[in-house]
């Protein structure tokens, strides 16, 4: 069981923030706007998709950017199924 729940694909907008500089994409320096994307996550034994996740996205290179708050709900998410879906494919 992977104790390790990091999202690699998220990128917290508190390093965009704590940069101190207006709100510019990590990758590529494109402006952000405000936007709702689906948010993929594909673990060991299962995928999820949660629609519409509100996120800073880039009006160049379109790289979303999830708000801590956004990531660590997600977060807690992952920890509950990663706990419950070995229940599901115990064979009895
Ligand atoms: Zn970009």
């Amino acid at each position: 069981m992977p104790d390790d729940v990091a999202i690699p694909e998220a990128l917290f907008i508190e390093t965009v923030r704590a940069t101190g500089r207006e709100m510019k994409c990590l990758h590529c320096q494109g402006e952000l706007r405000q936007s709702k994307v689906p948010y993929a996550v594909n673990r060991h034994g299962y995928h999820l998709i949660i629609d519409d996740v509100p996120a800073w996205v880039c009006s160049q290179c379109g790289e979303p950017l999830f708000d801590e708050k956004q990531v660590d709900a997600i977060q807690q998410i992952i920890r509950k199924i990663d706990t419950d879906v070995p229940l599901v494919l115990q064979v009895a």
